[in-house]
């Protein structure tokens, strides 16, 4: 076998190998799907030390923190992460208490609950 055809081989295997290759990684990337955030049941309250990472369902009651308390609009009862996206909104005594529903303030979410006893966490169907 010449050098030129043993050339030829070599890197049409290669040309071959590397083929097979990509292929193969291109059937393995799994397109990504944006899945539902499993979505907390619970309330669950903090502290206000983690305030700055709180995780969805979490409330910090603002009785409790005497520095937040002082700047806060009395009208709020409470400090609650989203229970679907995670962000801190205010929310009042009446939410609290689940008298008065809670609607995400923020635009890209529309998560519509109401607390039950103070700990669960009610779906509300958004409209
Ligand atoms: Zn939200």
């Amino acid at each position: 076998m010449s050098v030129t055809a043993r050339n030829k081989i070599s890197s049409a295997l290669h040309a071959s190998r590397s083929a097979r290759r990509r292929k193969r990684c291109s059937c393995e990337i799994i397109p990504f799907k944006a899945q539902p955030a499993p979505q907390a049941t619970r309330v669950h309250h903090v502290f206000d030390d983690a305030l700055d990472h709180m995780y969805p369902g979490d409330v910090v009651l603002l009785n409790e923190v005497e520095s937040l308390r002082n700047i806060v609009d009395p009208a709020f009862f409470a400090i609650m992460a989203c229970p679907l996206c995670g962000k801190r909104d205010l929310i009042t005594q009446s939410q609290y208490s689940g008298t008065d529903p809670v609607i995400c303030g923020y635009d890209d979410c529309s998560c519509h609950f109401r607390i039950g006893q103070q700990c669960d966490l009610i779906y509300l169907p958004v409209n």
